[in-house]
């Protein structure tokens, strides 16, 4: 080959797609999907080929040649480059910033010494053939009808295993794994789990059930090492089972017959910045493009895929009944704190419900969704309030650290002595966090082994895992935690739940705050009462502490009625025009300014308003986001809404050039399928 011009895709800030030049040895030939080392600016850079051509449009004298081609390195596969270019489109974000961070970091290095290391290391390793399972559970009919509909599914299926809390969807998977494993002698399966914090228990599960085969991890506190190591493992299709959070949709699996979701409605799902994906929505797109099964887990569908499942789009799969025999359904009871007036945040009631508990050493779960001591501290005296300086926020009081602390901006200040304004050296923490809860716990039940674990207790690495381990050992007498206590995880002693502030969230802006209620709250009842109930022990019960117990939310919660409540919001949504009967993508914009960031979204508007291709668009006027600061800038947003999907994305690749041509200072971001309204 005597030379020929690589098109590579950079993770930079400006273009994606760049030509180089290649005159290499005949030996090193490049493949689209291989990776590249190029100069960039003053860097070197490696890059992926997207291309390879004879002639570019660039002038000859401005191509600047490509300094290595990491041949050693299988390219990546074509169905991989579509799935990046697939999301760069539809997230309208260039291709290299889709593209590069789905490629472990240390593959990205000028020099190849990690590389190379790690093939070696791959290489010597014995890989498993055997699929076989071992120590597989007797399925109930239910489960081993799913289980079976999922190992059997030819082509693209998309399928929403809708099973209750406890009923075993783990087990379904696994099983349709082996089936898929033992027909696909060299399959692949990607299983995707919302949270960190679930995979150890998965991963134990899998590994003991699969001895005979390769599996490989990928989530964001892995080590680079590691994660170049896992990601080459199922790059070059050793790992037949990658277990891995959201960015694990965008591995390179050249073999994937089959992908799980489970806890599909969570909002992890969805990443937050950059690019703003949803890892449940490309799982689905990939599976139609590889045309393989995709099968979608949870309690609590998110209403997007139960309404796929109601229309027939995906075909639901139901377990009824919890697995293990005689466990049933916790007791849900609505706790009125009008007549109950909670001391310390706990009503009498709850507090008699976690003695009786005490005295029969079963475990209790105290749910309260806000970390920290008391959300906010305040003078009585002038009505001062520990606003962060920076946010639309209040400073969170840390009080084992005498600190407050902004959690949006990270701001922190030593607990002032008194008032700033008035002098007052009597200022009083306002409403509670789960560590105030601790302490009163700590107080009422001195004897209790009480735990908390949230995002503060578990910041060290490695603590979140210890903390489950207590629990999962029955070490804990009370647990007490945010949402991450409320997802997935089995915990076997658990016999009370109590919800101890859900009402704020009733009243919210946003239309999906509903929806995330009542799945927070089914998945947190759902930790209790999953295994048979003990002789003489507890029948298992939810106590949530509210004012509103008439409302309809709460009335669906103690029915377990997933169906209508979902069925009711989905009417509401038709009614009022809202997703999944319509797409929007927000235009965020912030400024040091408000008025700067509302005059861009305005600008914005007017360059399409009057254009063809607005026809079937909304453009609604902009507003200030409700959380207006952060972290000294103000932040304005603008919604755009269409009936049909197409027509929204035409509207919004022609938006996004014109926006870009505006080359305006203010900084701004595009979210499709925005889930914070
Ligand atoms: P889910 O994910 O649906 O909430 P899990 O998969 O965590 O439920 O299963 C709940 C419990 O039921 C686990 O302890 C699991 O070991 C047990 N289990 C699942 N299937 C069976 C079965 N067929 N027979 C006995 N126990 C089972
Ligand atoms: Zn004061
Ligand atoms: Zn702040």
């Amino acid at each position: 080959m005597p030379h020929c011009i690589l098109r590579i895709a950079l993770d930079t800030p400006l273009h994606a797609v760049f030509d180089y030049r290649w005159s290499g040895a005949e030996a090193e030939r490049p493949q689209v999907g291989h990776l590249a080392l190029v100069p960039f600016g003053t860097r070197e850079v490696v890059g992926i080929i997207v291309a390879i051509s004879e002639a570019s449009e660039v002038a000859e004298e401005k191509l600047k040649d490509a300094l290595a081609v990491r041949t050693q390195l299988a390219p990546l596969p074509a169905q991989w480059l579509a799935l990046a270019g697939f999301a760069a489109e539809y997230y309208q974000r260039p291709l290299g910033e889709v593209a590069l961070p789905g490629v472990p970091k240390n593959l990205r290095l000028s020099t190849t010494v990690a590389l190379d290391r790690a093939i070696k290391k791959l290489a010597k390793t014995t890989i498993g053939h055997d699929p076989v399972p071992v120590g597989m559970p007797v399925l109930n009919a239910e489960q081993q009808q799913a289980a079976d509909a999922i190992g059997g599914a030819e082509g693209f299926a998309p399928m929403l295993l809708y099973g209750v809390t406890g009923s075993g969807k783990t087990e379904v998977y696994l099983q349709a794994c082996a089936q898929v494993l033992a027909r696909e002698p060299d399959g692949q399966i990607l299983v995707l789990v919302p949270e960190i914090n679930l995979t150890p228990q998965l991963e134990g599960n899998i590994r003991a059930r699969f001895p005979g085969v390769m599996l490989a991890t990928l989530h964001s506190s892995l080590a680079e090492g590691e994660r170049m190591l896992h990601w080459l493992a199922a790059h070059q299709g050793q790992a037949r089972i990658v277990l891995g959070t959201r960015l694990a949709i965008l591995a390179s699996l050249p073999q994937l017959k089959l992908i799980v979701i489970d806890e599909e409605h969570d909002p992890s799902y969805k990443q937050q910045e950059g690019l703003r994906y949803s890892a449940r929505d490309l799982a689905v797109w990939r599976a139609w493009q590889l045309k393989i099964p995709v099968v979608l887990g949870s309690a609590t569908p998110s209403l997007e895929s139960w309404h796929h499942a109601q229309s027939g789009r995906y075909r639901k799969l139901e377990l009824r009944e919890r697995a293990v025999k005689q466990a049933v359904l916790p007791a849900v009871k609505l706790v009125n704190m009008e007549h109950d007036k909670p001391d310390g945040g706990v009503t009498m009631q709850l507090k008699a419900a976690l003695r009786q508990r005490l005295e029969r050493g079963e475990q209790s779960l105290l749910f309260l969704n806000r970390r920290g001591y008391a959300p906010v501290i305040c003078c009585e005296a002038c009505g001062w309030v520990s606003d962060c300086q920076r946010c639309t926020a209040f400073m969170v009081l840390h009080k084992g650290e005498f600190k407050l602390r902004c959690h949006h901006c990270s701001l922190e200040m030593r607990i002032p002595r008194h008032c700033p304004t008035c002098g007052n050296v009597d200022l009083q923490p306002l409403g509670r966090g789960t560590q105030r809860i601790e302490e009163n716990l700590r107080e009422w039940f001195p004897a209790a082994r009480i735990l908390r674990i949230d995002a503060d207790s578990t910041r060290r690495k490695g603590s979140a895992q210890e903390a489950f381990d207590t629990v999962h050992r029955g070490d804990v007498d009370i647990l007490i935690g945010t949402q991450m206590v409320a997802k997935g995880h089995d915990f076997k002693k658990l016999t009370l739940v109590g919800i101890l502030n859900p009402d704020t969230a009733l009243f919210s802006q946003d239309y999906r705050a509903s929806e995330r209620l009542f799945a927070q709250l089914m998945q947190v009842a759902g930790r209790a009462g999953r295994t048979a109930q003990a002789e003489g022990g507890s029948a298992s019960e939810v106590l949530v502490q509210t004012r509103y117990p008439e409302h309809p939310l709460y009335g669906a919660l103690v029915r377990h009625d997933y169906d209508r409540f979902a069925g009711a919001l989905l009417a509401e949504r038709g009614q009022a025009g809202l997703p999944p009967y319509l797409y929007q993508a927000m235009l965020r914009a912030e400024a040091p300014e408000l008025a700067k960031a509302i005059g861009f979204l305005q600008a914005a508007r007017d360059c399409m308003q009057a254009d063809t291709i607005a026809e079937g668009i909304t453009i609604n006027e902009p507003i200030p986001m409700s959380m207006t600061r952060v972290y000294n800038v103000d932040r304005a947003q603008l919604l755009v809404e269409s009936p049909s999907r197409p027509a929204l994305q035409a509207f919004l690749k022609e938006w996004m050039a014109r926006l870009r041509d505006m080359k305006s200072r203010v900084k701004w971001s595009l979210e499709v399928d925005p889930v914070d309204i």
